[in-house]
This record gives C-alpha cells, sequence and structure tokens, in this order.
C-alpha cells in the first residue's frame, strides 16, 4: 500500500489540534499538514459532551486562542464553543487539512528512515489508510471519548431504571416529572443538576465528598466597559485576558497561602445566591486545598440558587450498592430514582489507545520521561499537547504551538532530520516519580492511569508543572541548543563544534 506523506501530522481535530493546526500554518507555511479524526466532525470534547446545559467552566477569555478574539459571555455553551472553533477553521481554510473518520491504529517510528509511520483505519467501511510523517504532533486529548470511567459498583445490573453516564447522555432523553439522582459533585454534576431541576425533574445529587464551587455573574465587567467605551475587540480580548490570568494567578497563590480566606470569599459568593443562612455543612465543605482539584464555576449560582429552593437534595455518602429501585448508601439510605446519572468522570486514554512502536518495540510511555510535559526520552520526533488544569488548556496549546513552530524552524536550519531529548550530565541518577504530584492536583482519572503515563524526574525540565504563569515566562526562553536536546543523535553543542572543525 502506498504511504500519504506528510511534514507533519497533528492527531486529533479538537481545540488542540485546530489550534496547533494555526500556528503551523502561520509559523511554518511550509510545511504541509494533516489533521487525522476518528470523529465526522471537529471539536473533541464539544462535541462528545451532549449532557443538558454542556458549557465551559473556565472563561473563553483565556480558553478562548490568543489569535481569535472572544466576543460573547465568558462561560460559553459547548455550542457557543464550536461555532468559534468552526470560524477558525473557515477563516483559515483548515477544513481542507482535516481528514474525519479516521482512526489511528498504530504508530511506528523508523530510525532508518526518520520517519513516522501512521496506520490508520477509516471508520466508514474499515479500510486501512497508511500516512508517513516527519513529525507527530500529539493533540488526541487525555481521555476515552467512547468509554466513560464507571466505577466497578455493586449490584449495578440489579438497576431496573435507566441508568446513563453523563458522556453518553443522550439529549433525547425527557426527564421532567422523573426522579433523577446524580453520582458526582464536580463541574458535571454542578451543570446537569440545575438544568435538571429547570426541566422540572426530582433531583438528588449523591457525593462521595464536597467540591469548591466558585459562584458569579457569567459577565466580564471590564469587557463590558471596553466595548462601551468602544475599544475594537482584538484589545478587549488581549486586555481582559490578561486581567483574567493576573487574577486567575493571585487567586491560586492565595489557595496555597491561605486557603481557608479563600474559602470565607467563596461562601460569600455562594450566600449572595442562596441566602445569608445557607448552609455549607456537611455538604459543602471539601477535604482538600481549594484548587488541589478542578474549581467548579457555577454561573450565577445556579447550583446554589436550586439547593436553596430545595429543588435538589443533596446526599453525601458513599455507594454500597446499586438496588433494583435505585442506591443504597453505606449508611444504609435507599435513594429511588427513574433515571441515574453518573458524573463520575473520564477514563485515561494515553495519547489516543495508539500502539506505539520505536524501530519494531513496542512503546511503553511509563518506560518514558517526560521533559516539561511534551516531549519523551526515547520517543523522536514527536510532542504532546497536554493542556493546563488550573487554567485554561488552550493556555498551552498557543504557548507550545510557538515551541513546535521553532524546533520545526531549528531543526530545518541544522539540516537535521530527528530530534530527541534525553537527560543531561546533571541529570545522572534523578529520582524518577510519577507522572503528577498527587498533592499539588489528583483528579481521579489520572490517579488511576500513573503507572500507563511517562514519569517525571524531580527537576523543573523534566515534569508537567502545571503552572502557566511560569511557563509563559520559560518556554519561549527554551535554548533549542541546550544539552537536553538531540539532533540525527548527536548533542546540538557538540554538532556546532564539529561544524566549526
Ligand atoms: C465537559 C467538559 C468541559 C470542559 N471545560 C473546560 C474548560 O472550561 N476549560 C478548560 O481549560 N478545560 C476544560 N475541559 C478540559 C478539556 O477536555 C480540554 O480543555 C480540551 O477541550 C481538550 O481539547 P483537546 O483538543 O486537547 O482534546 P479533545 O477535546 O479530547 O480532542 C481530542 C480529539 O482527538 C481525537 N482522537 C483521539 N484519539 C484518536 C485516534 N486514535 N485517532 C484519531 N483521532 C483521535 C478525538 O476524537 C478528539 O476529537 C473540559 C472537559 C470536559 C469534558
Amino acid at each position: 500500500m502506498t504511504a500519504e506523506h506528510f511534514d507533519v501530522l497533528i492527531v486529533g481535530a479538537g481545540i488542540s489540534g485546530i489550534g496547533s493546526a494555526y500556528h503551523l500554518q502561520h509559523q511554518c507555511p511550509d510545511k504541509n499538514y494533516a489533521i487525522l479524526e476518528v470523529k465526522d466532525t471537529f471539536g473533541g470534547t464539544w462535541v462528545t459532551h451532549k449532557y443538558p446545559g454542556v458549557r465551559s467552566d473556565s472563561d473563553l477569555y483565556t480558553f478562548g486562542y490568543r489569535f481569535k478574539p472572544w466576543v460573547g459571555a465568558p462561560i460559553a455553551s459547548g455550542a457557543e464553543i464550536l461555532k468559534y472553533m468552526g470560524e477558525v477553521i473557515e477563516e483559515n481554510h483548515i477544513d481542507r487539512h482535516i481528514r474525519y473518520g479516521t482512526r489511528i491504529t498504530s504508530s511506528d517510528w523508523s530510525s532508518k528512515d526518520n520517519l513516522w509511520t501512521v496506520t490508520t483505519r477509516r471508520e466508514a467501511d474499515g479500510t486501512e489508510q497508511v500516512f508517513t510523517a516527519n513529525f507527530l504532533w500529539m493533540c488526541q486529548g487525555y481521555y476515552d471519548h467512547e468509554r466513560p470511567y464507571v466505577p466497578d459498583w455493586k449490584g449495578l445490573s440489579d438497576y431496573k431504571g435507566h441508568f446513563v453516564h453523563a458522556q453518553l447522555w443522550d439529549p433525547a432523553t425527557n426527564v421532567t416529572g422523573k426522579r433523577v439522582l446524580v453520582i458526582g459533585s464536580g463541574a458535571t454534576a454542578a451543570t446537569v443538576v440545575p438544568a435538571f431541576c429547570d426541566a422540572g425533574a426530582k433531583v438528588t445529587m449523591l457525593q462521595r465528598s464536597p467540591t469548591y464551587f466558585f459562584c458569579n455573574p457569567n459577565q466580564n465587567e471590564l469587557a463590558d466597559r471596553l466595548r462601551q467605551i468602544g475599544i475594537d475587540e482584538e484589545t478587549v480580548h488581549r486586555v481582559v485576558r490578561a486581567q483574567i490570568m493576573f487574577d486567575q494567578d493571585m487567586m491560586n497563590k492565595r489557595c496555597v497561602e491561605e486557603p481557608d480566606v479563600v474559602f470565607e470569599e467563596l461562601k460569600m459568593l455562594v450566600r449572595a445566591y442562596a441566602g445569608e443562612d445557607f448552609q455549607f455543612e456537611p455538604h459543602f465543605t471539601p477535604h482538600y486545598r481549594p484548587w488541589q482539584q478542578r474549581l467548579a464555576f457555577c454561573p450565577n449560582g445556579d447550583l446554589f440558587q436550586h439547593a436553596a429552593a430545595g429543588n435538589v437534595t443533596v446526599v453525601t455518602d458513599t455507594i454500597d450498592r446499586f438496588t433494583e429501585k435505585g442506591v443504597l448508601t453505606a449508611s444504609g439510605e435507599e435513594l429511588e430514582a427513574d433515571i441515574i446519572v453518573a458524573c463520575t468522570g473520564f477514563r485515561l486514554s494515553v495519547m489516543g489507545d495508539i500502539p506505539f512502536s520505536i524501530d519494531g518495540a513496542h512503546l511503553d510511555w511509563h518506560e518514558t520521561i517526560n521533559y516539561r510535559g511534551m516531549m519523551f526520552t526515547g520517543v523522536p520526533n514527536l510532542v504532546w499537547v497536554m493542556g493546563y488544569f488550573r487554567a485554561s488548556w488552550t493556555l498551552r496549546v498557543d504557548l507550545l504551538g510557538d515551541f513546535v513552530c521553532n524546533l520545526l524552524k531549528h531543526m530545518d536550519e541544522l539540516g537535521a532530520k530527528r530530534v530527541d531529548v534525553a537527560l543531561r550530565p546533571e541529570d545522572a541518577g534523578m529520582e524518577l516519580l510519577p507522572w503528577i504530584e498527587a498533592d499539588n492536583f489528583n483528579p481521579g482519572y489520572l490517579m488511576r492511569g500513573l503507572d500507563q503515563l511517562p514519569r517525571r524526574g524531580d527537576k523543573p525540565e523534566w515534569r508537567h508543572n502545571q503552572d502557566y504563569w511560569r511557563e509563559r515566562e520559560e518556554i519561549p526562553k527554551i535554548n533549542l541548543d541546550g544539552v537536553e536536546f538531540l539532533y540525527d543523535g548527536q548533542r546540538a553543542d557538540l554538532r556546532t563544534l564539529q561544524a566549526a572543525e
């Protein structure tokens, strides 16, 4: 079979893949590329999730790209995000580069040819197609879009009602007048609970442990004011982005330095919607530090307005087992429901569950060490865009867009066909640790999958620090001739010396 060749293959047409394509087109216009996407449309996360009220939980001034102004309210619906992405695709003619319905089934590196061979299956008819590429830009996200995470609950098959994970929600489902039990308390639960209440369901939210919520109106006063005085949208986007990032940075620092004060402030915001006498114990007092997991945004305090009005019953308990009628909690209460919606998170999918090999040998990602959460020892010509969790994911798409384009240009300048990262002499004996630090950030899907993820070292170069404010200084200044980069198997500084001799 003849392989189709591209300089760069981008995996995934989600918000990362589309942003990366934009940067490649603008910064390396001589590179040809394709985006391979298993779905039949763009959007990734924003196509997969169809539950009522699906929306961003960070603002679109920062979740939007730096190059395309966001002109709506800060928190956007899934449909609004797709419209925004659609405009980016249309304005930049990205569509002609996307191969939809194309599932990557394997990816193999050949050191002899300095090429990736990417085998794909067309979803429509099962046809196999092979691509080769000099460089792989992995924008496949981090979770399995088809199989969500459902805990191994006892008796689930005994339940006679309708059980569904939020990720697989069918928008045609009617909840009006139904008893709906929502399991979970994160951003998804905080979105569906008010939406189900609005639709006239009798809602119970069963949570194992409480979550922090940030309640605010869905508007940005600075953006509104700048628009009112006639400032153009590009400037509004740039200024409001800067304002939000500054505020978030302050908030992150304060969450670490004075978590109790922050919690009191979060409570004040809740009271503005739920009333002065709203009770935070036991259902709304978390056991971890604010921001150790994503702080769930609650536009206009909708969840708390419903909680205060008695439209939703909150139960904090663990599940003993499912019954025919619902769920039996560990403390012996049976919660009966017509519909049970699991908001229990994701199943981690490392590199899109694509089997990788290097020169014929299976690649175990856990055997690799990550370089700033984007490149991996022993894996040439590949970058993974893994965004931020405390800041908008997309901020890293823009940062790494610049990095990859600089790297590609640098390789061309050197005439190099291959780039690797490798530990430096000063890294010898460095302790190798799991991908994330559990006391820094510990979402369940990452903790459950640590043995599949690359490892980290104890030095800043060898970890994904999840700190946008630090990376926006550090990443643009990376020395591509640094000792950690090997071009065609040789350290950049030694290549330069040799060339001079
Ligand atoms: C409901 C929800 C709300 C969120 N809200 C926010 C938010 O407000 N702010 C924020 O920062 N983050 C948010 N996140 C996190 C969010 O996932 C990311 O911010 C972002 O959308 C991820 O984009 P991505 O393009 O990297 O990955 P994805 O959106 O996961 O897209 C990856 C794409 O790659 C494709 N793909 C995967 N494997 C293969 C393969 N083998 N072959 C071909 N194609 C493949 C997938 O089909 C998919 O289209 C949210 C997540 C969810 C689930």
